[in-house]
């Protein structure tokens, strides 16, 4: 009977979020959810977006039927050439097949589940130390340990690229490598391009298999391009690898789930038929966990993928997002350097992305939510986001109080 099911603990970041909301503290400070804020803290509706929906709103056409089971096809193809350069030789040589899931989670699950049927090989999945925590439970929940690999350097605040390295060489042959494609969460630090080249390398003589995360493309640096360099040079080198894209946070399309998953096989005469056979795996995963994937997300994001004019704006909308967030990293650092806060703090303006990994430590940012009303997750991390004009002063004060006591 079901008295045997124990309390589960509550999510600690749904948690935070609800323990804000409860706050009654008119200075109160949100840098804990991974959402994009404007300088007003509020949500932002990408003008684009807006455009969109008004597009699909007087679609005389439109209904509300299923979906296929690999979702709109006119978003996935968009979505595959958006992370993988619509130049890509895997492309051109029909090696890949993509999948519309439930956003960016809904993508590394379909992934998980796919690799642990497939591919019996492999014993584990390495993911960062720290990484995104959902990431644990996902492959944990589909039966496939999850181990680590160093990534954060207590003492420069930065890449902990040695001990990467030396766990990538020494994991068993054949393991999943979990990577972040750009923007780290929660540490906002990436390799530059020399050291993917790097971890390239190893991943290759080890017979790894590269599970690349992708939440951030745009929205890091403003540059598309930019921002999926990792991802490129992979299937450049010849890699056989998998990737999950999100499209909540470059979107702003949080709560409407579109994603995609994309598996690209590594170049070989048959490749095409490998990839056809793994495509037909996919639809069958997919159509006893969703049958098919929800329409409204990904008909905006294809909108706007499939018309130039749109495409253009919607960089511009990253450019406001992406900047906003720079200028923010920039004040921040500014300001505890002028408060002389005890410390080095040019790692906030080194880490890219939505998040920053301040170097706070648990009590601290307990003692920081108790005390200044100001709610960052207990690792140190804070959502750069939540940041505007009005409450930096307010948050840095906090921090250099915390830090001094
Ligand atoms: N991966 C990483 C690293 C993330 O930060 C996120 C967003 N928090 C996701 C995946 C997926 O998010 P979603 O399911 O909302 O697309």
């Amino acid at each position: 009977s079901a008295e045997v099911v124990p309390q589960a603990p509550e999510d600690p970041m749904f948690g935070l979020s609800r323990a804000f909301k409860a706050d009654e503290h008119p200075s109160k400070v949100d840098v804990s959810i991974g959402a994009y804020r404007d300088n007003n803290a509020k949500p932002w509706v990408l003008p684009v977006v807006k455009k969109a929906d008004e597009i699909l709103r007087n679609d005389p056409n439109l209904d509300h039927e299923y979906a296929p089971i690999a979702g709109i096809a006119s978003f996935t193809s968009k979505a595959a050439e958006l992370i993988l350069g619509a130049d890509s030789p895997a492309l051109k040589e029909k090696r890949v097949t993509s999948v519309q899931t439930i956003s960016g989670t809904g993508a590394v699950h379909l992934g998980a589940l796919f690799l642990a049927r497939f591919f019996p090989g492999t014993k584990k999945v390495y993911v960062s130390n720290p990484t995104w925590a959902n990431h644990n439970q996902i492959f944990s929940n589909v039966g496939i340990p999850v181990a680590q690999y160093p990534y954060f350097s207590k003492q420069t605040k930065g890449l902990d690229f040695d001990g990467m390295k030396a766990a990538l060489s020494e994991a068993p042959e054949r393991s999943i490598i979990l990577l972040h494609a750009c923007a780290h969460n929660p540490t906002g630090i990436d390799p530059t391009l020399d050291q993917w080249k790097e971890i390239a390398v190893i991943i290759k003589e080890k017979n790894h298999f590269p599970f690349f995360d992708s939440a951030y493309q745009g929205f890091a640096s403003g540059d598309l391009l930019k921002d999926n360099a990792a991802v490129r040079y992979f299937v450049e080198q010849g890699l056989e690898l998998v990737a999950a894209q999100s499209f909540a946070k470059n979107f702003g399309l949080y709560g409407e789930r579109a994603g995609a998953f994309h598996f690209v096989t590594s170049p070989a005469p048959d490749a095409p038929e490998t990839t056809t056979r793994v495509a037909s795996q996919l639809a069958i995963l997919q159509r006893s966990e969703i049958s098919n994937p929800p329409l409204y997300g990904a008909r905006i994001v294809s909108t706007v993928l499939n018309d130039a004019q749109l495409f253009a704006e919607w960089e511009e909308n990253l450019r406001t997002m992406s900047s906003r967030i720079i200028e923010m990293r920039k004040l921040l650092r500014a300001k505890l350097e002028e408060l002389g806060t005890p410390g080095t703090w040019n790692h906030i303006t080194n880490q890219i992305g939505m998040f920053s990994f301040t170097g706070l430590n648990e009590p601290q940012a307990l003692k920081i939510r108790e005390e200044a009303h100001v709610y960052m997750t207990k690792n140190g991390r804070i959502s750069m986001a939540g940041l505007n004009t009005n409450n930096i002063d307010y948050f840095a004060k906090a921090v250099d109080k915390v830090v001094r006591e």
